[in-house]
């Protein structure tokens, strides 16, 4: 049977996670216990093939200054700038979530047949001298540098969650060869709400096919953040509906790419989602568009009539 390929560690989940406003830090553990009470856990592998990154990975993205910092929690105002405590334990979470999606984009570009998804969050708003909006190391902007420098692979980023992801262009400066590693217009960050969401949407992805046509691409990653819902705390932009024909309309212009270029992969991320009163619907939606990406992608059959509660704020 067709199979995603999670990548998940216990030690992704900070032993000792503070009170935060983003619980995004135990999303990965979370979204797990979710996809295993569902009935596309018969189509999950999980694998542990994945290791923290190191410091000198993190200098493809990051001044040594804010590197070290976050490293040894000194100056702590400077290891804090993501706005999240810090410790010892969330370092090293931290540290491998973003190994974590390294290791998933450089499985995915292996073996392209396969679908693969690391269940994480929290680089797309980080800069290379400190961090920003509950994000810490630009994660995207390390994978790609490394992918470009090691092998010549070019990425594209379809980045659906509700907030620009500014950590790629506000590294392009800072690590030059960024811009062919991830080109100008590879960057995807859907604007605008409802119908007007998805007709830009709909422009981008034209794009993107165009682009992979010619032969401009080697990976996709996509990024559905749950806070382009409108329920989200921090979102405004989807109805349920619209959330998931955005998530249709991406994962069916992946599958038209990936008939005429099988070589090109796809790896699936989380980001953000926000709903205090009821994180099982931040869940449910990431779920769906995982049941939407197995259909189109790994040949799961037709799970587009799997269903996450999605609930009303009171
Ligand atoms: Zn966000």
């Amino acid at each position: 049977m067709p199979k995603l390929t999670l990548l998940y560690r216990d030690e992704m989940v900070p032993a000792d996670e503070p009170a935060n406003y983003s619980t995004s830090p135990t999303k990965p553990r979370r979204f797990l216990e979710f996809l295993r009470q569902s009935p596309l856990w018969s189509h999950v592998n999980v694998s542990e093939d994945f290791a923290p990154l190191t410091r000198d990975q993190l200098l493809l993205a990051h001044e040594a200054r804010y590197v070290d910092a976050f490293m040894t929690g000194t100056p702590l105002a400077l290891a804090e700038s993501n706005g999240l405590r810090w410790s010892p334990a969330f370092r090293d979470s931290v540290l491998l979530t973003n190994g974590c999606l390294l290791a998933a984009i450089t499985a995915a570009a292996d073996h392209p047949e396969q679908l693969v998804m690391a269940p994480v969050s929290g680089f797309h708003h980080a800069r290379p001298s400190e961090g920003s909006g509950f994000c810490t190391f630009s994660g995207q902007v390390i994978a790609a540098v490394r992918l470009y420098r090691e092998r010549g692979l070019r990425g594209a980023w379809l980045d659906l969650d509700g907030h620009f992801g500014n950590s790629i262009e506000d590294t392009r400066r800072f690590a030059p060869d960024l811009n062919a590693a991830i080109a100008p217009w590879a960057n995807f960050n859907p604007s605008g709400s409802h119908q007007a969401y998805l007709s830009d949407l709909g422009d981008k992805l034209a794009d993107l096919a165009g682009r992979a046509a010619a032969g401009e691409v080697d990976y996709i990653c996509v990024a559905h953040g749950a806070d382009s819902h409108e329920w989200d705390q921090l979102g405004y932009q989807c109805s349920t509906d619209e959330w998931l024909q955005a998530a249709e309309m991406v994962y069916q212009t992946l599958a038209a790419i990936r008939r005429d270029r099988a070589q090109i992969s796809v790896t699936l991320a989380l980001f953000g989602g926000y709903r205090d009163d009821h994180p099982a619907s931040v869940l449910g939606l990431h779920a769906m568009d995982t049941a939407l990406a197995l259909g189109h992608l790994a040949g799961a059959g037709d799970l587009s009539g799997y269903r996450a509660e999605v609930r009303s704020p009171r």
